[in-house]
């Protein structure tokens, strides 16, 4: 899954997600990309967050819904998206995935489970592009 969040120049935040969907995937199969709080969530008064991995595990969490409460109560970003994954790893210890979260002041961070590291890119705000490797947990 490519997942973004964006925040425009009046402060509009958008998020969205692209997705080949699952190895050997069921024809007619969704997934979780497209379904709001599972693959993307924005809310423009606090942030919002994009998910990528196992989308049969993810669409019964709504993890970016997730994050973007625990930015809404305070977290920071990558923290927000620890949270989240924490959630769905209680429960499926075997998970492999990452997501992204972006505040609505532009404060970004990732998290990720099951792989060594994951990397992310930022673009704007004049800086060009940076790609942010976080280390998972
Ligand atoms: N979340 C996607 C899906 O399960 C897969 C992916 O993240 O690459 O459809």
């Amino acid at each position: 899954t490519i997942g973004m969040v964006a925040i425009d120049s009046q402060g509009k935040m958008a998020a969205g997600t692209s997705t080949n969907g699952a190895i050997h995937k069921i024809p007619g199969r969704v997934g979780d990309s497209p379904v709001p709080g599972a693959g993307a969530y924005v809310d423009g008064a606090v942030g919002g967050a994009a998910a990528t991995g196992d989308g049969d595990v993810m669409m019964r969490f709504l993890p970016s819904f997730f994050a973007v409460e625990a930015m809404r109560s305070g977290a920071e970003p990558a923290e927000a998206c620890r949270s989240a994954l924490a959630r769905i790893v209680a429960r499926h210890p075997e998970f492999v995935g990452a997501m992204v979260a972006l505040t609505k002041d532009g404060k970004h961070g990732a998290a990720c489970h099951g792989i060594d590291s994951f990397p992310y890119s930022v673009a704007g705000g004049g800086e060009g592009v940076r790609v942010i490797n976080v280390s998972c947990e």
